[in-house]
């Protein structure tokens, strides 16, 4: 890996503390950077209107994988079919992979899945894309890792070689502290996030959420991204009328009181904006706090395309040690200059009410058990 060439974005998942990836057969610990900001190259004369970067289609559309006459990928490694009946239990016995229109599930030996698994990925990704007003078929940009080899020894190297398609890995769920995350072309989900569809499906929501917002643009820093993905998995969860559990500690608790300390933000909002963009890590909430709470105001101030207009201008960019500033650079470039400044003063009233509906929204689902309700209110 010639690492100037790359761009290492890793977004983690959200709830829980701090991360190690780990390539388990080996039994080593890979160490990974919590958000490495990525290089990019020649990326600085795109035009506005036209940002995606041919060299790297091209070289791209040069890997494609060789396909049946139903366009189906030729590969020498085990695949399954899938029923698509949510009641039947598939346990997978070796590695193997399915490939759907848009995706490929990669299956690791020994996880339990269900026959529908397939049917709620397609799902997500459509819903993902109605709300978000992105794209999951644009070629995803700033990568050409493929990540499965993390987890798989380089297995599946002749499948979805142009990376056209999203990756979806399936892992056993680990018995460490290893949590979810995503790139541009990968989400790493465990089988404990997906093998009971109907209760809960938040973490697919979140990856899923971060691999299109990532295929189509440069790296956001960790506000916009997390609170890309928060806001898009509560949305989701508030369109099928699921409850929003897991952005409890982002939004506010069923107590409805506010986790996060809003006023930094009344009087000096660019200074609050970069404290919160600039930590790294995340055993910490606030870049989640404040990304659903800016996000949500985006939206609702700027509209619904506002999203992409970021996720394109961001393009233009290419990132150095001035990475923060970039970054508000193009939330100004695609809203206005003075979008901080309204942010600051929208979050008082504006934030008070979306807590509000997200109360009232969550009220409808009493807590069943005890479990549940200190959940709810962790
Ligand atoms: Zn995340």
């Amino acid at each position: 890996m010639k690492k100037q060439n790359i761009s290492i974005v890793f977004i983690v998942c959200t709830i829980l503390s701090l991360f190690s990836g780990c390539d388990k057969e080996k039994g080593e610990t890979l160490k990974v950077p919590a958000y490495a900001v990525p290089s990019l190259y020649e990326r600085t004369t795109i035009p506005e209107n036209e940002p995606e970067p041919p060299r790297k289609k091209e070289e791209l559309k040069n890997l494609a994988s060789e396909t049946d006459e139903y366009g189906k990928t030729i590969s020498k490694w085990p695949s399954i079919e899938l029923s698509g009946d949510p009641e039947e239990v598939v346990e997978i016995g070796q590695d193997c992979l399915y490939e759907d229109d848009r995706f490929f599930l990669f299956f690791q030996k020994g996880v339990s899945i269900r026959g529908d698994v397939a049917v709620h990925m397609e799902r997500i990704m459509r819903e993902l894309e109605e709300e978000l007003h992105l794209s999951f078929d644009r070629d995803p940009v700033n990568s050409e890792i493929n990540w499965r080899f993390l987890y798989f020894h380089n297995a599946f190297s002749d499948v979805n070689r142009d990376l056209s398609k999203v990756n979806i890995l399936i892992l056993n769920t680990p018995e460490n502290d290893e949590i979810e995350w995503a790139a541009e072309n990968v989400a790493v989900l465990f089988d404990k996030d997906v093998f009971s569809p109907q209760a809960d499906l938040s973490v697919a929501y979140h990856e899923l959420a971060h691999v299109l917002q990532l295929r189509q643009s440069n790296s956001l820093g960790t506000v916009l991204t997390e609170g890309i993905a928060t806001y898009a998995e509560y949305k989701l969860s508030v369109k099928e009328n699921r409850p929003a559990r897991s952005c409890a500690a982002y939004v506010r608790d069923e107590r409805n009181l506010s986790l996060y300390d809003e006023s930094r933000f009344y009087d000096d909002p660019v200074a609050a904006f970069i404290e919160d963009s600039e930590i790294t890590g995340f055993h910490e909430d606030k870049p989640y706090q404040c990304g659903i709470r800016f996000v949500t105001f985006l939206v609702e101030t700027y509209g619904e395309d506002v999203l992409d207009k970021i996720c394109r201008i961001s393009l233009r960019f290419e990132y150095d040690e001035t990475y923060t500033d970039m970054i508000m650079r193009v939330i100004k470039d695609a809203t206005s200059d003075d979008v901080f400044e309204r942010f600051g003063r929208w979050l008082p009233d504006g934030w008070k009410r979306y807590g509000e509906e997200y109360a009232r929204y969550m009220s409808q689902f009493e807590p069943r058990n005890q479990e549940d309700s200190s959940q709810a209110c962790a």
